[in-house]
This record gives C-alpha cells, structure tokens and sequence, in this order.
C-alpha cells in the first residue's frame, strides 16, 4: 500500500505542476495528455523489464525500482524462493523413495496406459529379467509366458499368479498387479521360492511315511484277521479288542489311502479324456448299493454332454460326496443326484436332507483333516480328506464346488465344470 501510495503521490504532484505551469502558459489539457503518455511509457517500459526478467528465470536479483513495482518484483522473487525450498525438498523425499523402492528384495516394475515399462527397481533386474534399456517397451513383449500375458490383461486388483522366473527357471514368483491410477499400475513380483521348497519337502514327507506305512497296515491287518478267525469267542475281552484293532488298522488304511491320493493329486499331471458322465454316476450309484444304501439314491440325468477329465479321479471325487451325503443324513432319508446344464456350465448336485452345515463351518470343511465337531468324529467314520480330495479334482478339472446348506434341513454339494471341459 506504502508503494502503491508513493506511486500515487508522484501522478498527484505532476498533475499539480501541469496546473502550477498551465497558470502562465494555458495548454493545461495537453500538459494532462503528456503526463499520461509519460505515465503509460513508463508503465509499457516496466513491464517489459519484468518480462525479460522472468524469462531470464528470475535468477539475478530484481532490478531496483521505486512505488509498486519493487513490491511486485519483491513477491515474485518471495514466491520463486519459496518454491525453490519445497522443490529440494519434494526432490529428497523422491530420492528417498527411489533408494526405499531399489533396496525393496520385491521386484516392482511401474506400468503405463499400454503396459510399458516406465520404471523398475534392482531387485526386478534378477528377479524379471530386465534391463535398462527396456524402458519404454511393452512387458508382454519381454514376458511371453501365455499365463502371464492373460493375468496382465484381466488386472484383477486381487488376483494373485505364480508363475517361474523368465531369469531363473528354480525361481519361482508371487506377481500381484496394482492400480494406482486409472492409467498407471505397479507389478510387484515376490520370489516364493522357499516356500515352494517347503511345501515340496512336505508332499514328499507325507508321501513317503504314507508309502512306508502301507506294508506294515496290511501285515497287521492280516494277522489281525487270522487272530479274529482263531478267536472262539470264549474271551469276550479278546474278541472286543480284535475288534478295535481292526477297526482302528482299516481307518488308518484309510487314511493312508487318502494322504497318498491326496499327493498324488498335487504332484502327477492329469491326462484327460472324454468321460461319460451318466455312465459314471449310474456305475456310482450301483456301487453305493452294494453298501445297503440303493433305494436312498435317486438319480436324475438331464444332459447327455460329457466331461473332458480323469475318468479316477472323478469317481473318487463324486464317490466322496455321495458318500458324505448317505452318512451326514437320516438312514430313512432320499439322496439326489442331478446331472445337468445351466447357462455355459454343467453341473452335479448331490443333495441330502440330513443335518446340513452351519455358515461358518462351510469355508472350512474343505480342509485337510476338518471335521465339524466330536460329536461327529465320534458318531461318524471319516479321516477328514474326503473334501480335500474332491476340491483337488475339481481344481484339476478347472470345475468349482459349491456348497449351500441349512441347519436341520440339509446339504447341497454342487461341482460346476465351464464350456472349456465339455466334449
Ligand atoms: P470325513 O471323512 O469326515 O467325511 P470330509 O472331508 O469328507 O471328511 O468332510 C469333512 C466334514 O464336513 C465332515 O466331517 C462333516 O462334518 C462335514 N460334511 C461333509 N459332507 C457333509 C454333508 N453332506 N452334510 C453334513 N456335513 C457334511
């Protein structure tokens, strides 16, 4: 305001001696005219100063002016320093991140609009393969793998792929994408290496002591059936105890059984085939039949299409949950199986009206070895594995199980197989 007044005061005192002067000469209006001309020059002159100034990058100190320019000289050059302070700092806290982000053991690549590479840290050069002078190229160009290139299109924020290193084949990777922006993704790959290992060295565990138990089971079992045959029941004690023996060896069969299945489902690779499923579930229902269950068995088959797949496995799957079906529910209650096609699926539902599941139990009776309460454990024989099973063969079929029940009322197991398995 102080400049702006001087500024002022100088106009007030040239229009004072235009008057002063005009006294004696007349011309007052031109004298006017001249001052505001002068005033306008001035004004043009200044501004252009300040112009070059700027455009020079305001880095010599501002030129010395009187009235309201030395104030607006004196704010850009406020403002300029200012801003030059938060710039160093915003520049130490991007360093920051970039020294934080390189020394990440996680490989982070930062994706644009067309997935091209636009940064990477240290760790995605080992870990991904990359090199400087990706910069800027598509990454599907770089990682071909089909199952890659699929996972980057779909950008599932919670999708999850493991996938072995285009670097190191021993490596195996974690690669999550994520969104930051609608044009900008993260890829974030961690090497799961180790838990692989550990996951490995515990399938060969169980398979092992699953195999090297199986022939001591059977030798104990022979010789517990010959000492059954031998027992003439004079000893109540003896026959009871020949009895626990054996009831105990042929749940631990069945769990052997079971375990070795299960590792075999993990580790062997599936060779499909076209597998007539009405077949299969008429051969199933005959099967129960043997075991004094038939007339609970009702079976309906609406569809004639058939499933690519592994004709044992889906008899191991399908046997489970009928199974599972007949001892879950009354002795005196109906069992249905169902064969049919909703929409792009086919599905097998196998529905009982016994107990049913609570809501929170259904996520967890897939399991290993989960089985609802003592109760049950004690009332109903089982090793806890058949569900396991039957979700490892749904996964190998690309199928998905469903599972809808109501307390009292009963369950309905569903196998969903997708178009992709119709044959
Ligand atoms: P199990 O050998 O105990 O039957 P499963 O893995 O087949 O093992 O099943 C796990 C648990 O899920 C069972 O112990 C049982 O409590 C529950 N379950 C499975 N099927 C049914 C069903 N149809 N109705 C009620 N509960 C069921």
């Amino acid at each position: 305001m102080r400049f702006w007044n001087s500024d002022v005061l100088r106009l007030l005192l040239a229009v004072l001696l235009a008057a002063i002067v005009s006294i004696f000469s007349g011309h007052f209006l031109y004298l006017l005219l001249l001052i505001c001309i002068i005033y306008i020059l001035r004004q043009a002159i200044l501004l252009n100063q300040i112009k070059h100034w700027l455009q020079s990058g305001a880095k010599a100190a501002p030129p010395s002016h009187s009235g309201i320019w030395d104030e607006i000289y004196y704010q850009i050059f406020r403002i300029k320093k200012s801003n030059k302070k938060r710039k160093k700092r915003l520049s130490r806290i991007i360093e920051q991140f970039r020294k934080s982000t390189a020394a990440l053991p996680d490989a982070i690549v930062v994706l644009g609009e067309y997935d091209e590479i636009i940064w990477f840290n240290n760790a995605a050069k080992p870990i991904l393969g990359l090199k400087k002078r990706d910069k800027g190229q598509r990454i599907p160009n770089l990682i071909r793998m089909p199952a890659f290139i699929e996972f980057l299109g779909e950008k599932d924020p919670g999708a999850i792929l493991n996938i072995k290193s285009p670097a190191n084949e021993q490596v195996t990777l974690q690669i999550k994408i994520v969104s930051y922006d609608s044009n900008a993704h993260l890829l974030v790959a961690h090497d799961i290496s180790y838990l692989k290992n550990i996951e490995r060295m515990r399938k060969n565990f169980v398979d092992n002591i699953s195999h090297e138990l199986r022939t001591p089971l059977t030798v104990l079992k022979g010789y517990l059936e010959t000492l059954e045959d031998l027992d003439d029941e004079h000893s109540p004690l003896l026959t009871h105890s020949l009895q626990q023996m054996n009831n105990q060896t042929l749940r631990m069969q069945c769990l052997v059984d079971d375990l070795l299945l299960l590792a075999n489902l993990e580790t062997k690779k599936i060779h499909h085939q076209c597998i007539e499923i009405p077949l299969l579930l008429t051969q199933l229902c005959q099967e129960v039949g043997t075991l004094e269950s038939f007339n609970r068995v009702e079976l309906f088959v609406d569809s004639k299409i058939n499933i690519l797949g592994n004709k044992q496995e889906l008899h191991s799957a399908f046997s489970n949950l009928i199974v599972n079906a007949l001892k879950y529910s009354p002795e005196d209650s109906i069992v249905t199986i169902q064969w049919y096609q909703s929409g792009q699926s086919l599905v097998l539902d196998i529905t009982d009206q016994g107990e049913g599941i609570a809501e929170t139990e259904i996520p967890k009776i897939t399991e290993r070895f989960y089985r609802i309460d003592i109760q049950r454990k004690l009332e109903k024989k089982g090793t806890g594995l058949g569900l396991a099973i039957v979700k490892h063969v749904l996964v190998r079929h690309n199928a998905q199980l469903k599972i809808s029940s109501q307390l009292g009322k009963g369950s309905c197991f569903s196998c969903i197989f997708p178009k992709q398995q119709f044959c």
